[in-house]
């Protein structure tokens, strides 16, 4: 049930027929587990929590330094040398007393994620680590909880997303393989344009807020690529290539 000060807080959410009171519900009752609390994560964790996701939980290992400041718009320059997940756990907790914030301040490796991921409706991949990502793939693929991908470098992002409740869901390996090598550059030596990450977070945080309540999502299956210097979005629907732990997966769900 819905709250009379609920009601006012999320009334301009609830007024629209894609989430009304059946959809606030389920954004109340969802547990979303949002990984790397930098340029995507603040954004799309500060919208989730608004929105009244009833349980969020941000991880992060790092602190806040002072060349974060230019895109990690939760954090403030009395917050150096704090924890990211900490300080953004605080800062969200002011935005909505109402929902229940977890930090972890830590790295989310494979041992972290089987052992928390049971139980989360969703995870947000905001992470610039490429051995991160495909532990939260396999993590995720296995334990079979959807997740939103996002990254950002430059002016250019993309954005991804996987169902795998659904047993013929591709995963981020079948689409880009694991060869084990980090790429030649991250967000520290390519540099990165502060709004690009807060358009890929906010569409992170829009395509979260549309799973949970039911809705078709645009990145599903489908590579999002954002190239903020033209202000231009293309789509690009994935193939039906697989890769093997997902071919082995569809042959043990038809066997
Ligand atoms: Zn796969």
């Amino acid at each position: 049930m819905i709250s009379h000060k609920q009601r006012t807080r999320y009334s301009r959410q609830i007024m629209l027929p894609q989430v009304g009171e059946a959809g606030q519900e389920k954004l109340s009752a969802a547990r979303v587990l949002v990984i790397g609390m930098g340029g995507l994560g603040c954004p799309a964790a500060l919208y989730l929590a608004s929105a009244g996701v009833g349980e969020l939980h941000l991880v992060d290992a790092d602190t806040i330094e002072l060349s974060n400041l230019q895109r990690q718009v939760l954090y403030k320059t009395n917050h150096l040398k704090k924890s990211k997940a900490q300080v953004a756990a605080q800062q969200l907790q002011a935005a909505n007393p109402e929902i229940r914030i977890v930090p972890h301040q830590c790295m989310a490796d494979s041992a972290w994620l089987h052992e928390h991921l049971p139980g989360f409706d969703l995870v947000l991949d905001c992470t610039d680590n490429m051995q991160t990502r495909y532990a939260i793939n396999s993590a995720c693929r296995e334990l079979r909880v959807p997740v939103i991908m996002a990254s950002v470098q430059g002016f250019s992002g993309q954005l991804v997303s996987f169902d795998f409740r659904e047993p013929g869901s591709p995963c981020y390996a079948c689409v880009f393989p694991d060869t084990g090598e980090e790429p030649a550059g991250n967000c520290e030596t390519i540099g990165v344009i502060g709004p690009a990450l807060g358009m890929v977070g906010s569409a992170q945080a829009l395509e979260a807020l549309k799973l949970i309540v039911g809705l078709p999502l645009g990145s599903l299956n489908t590579l999002q690529l954002l190239e903020a210097e033209f202000l231009e979005w293309r789509s690009l629907a994935l193939g039906e290539e697989r890769c093997e732990a997902c071919r082995q997966r569809q042959h043990a769900c038809h066997g």
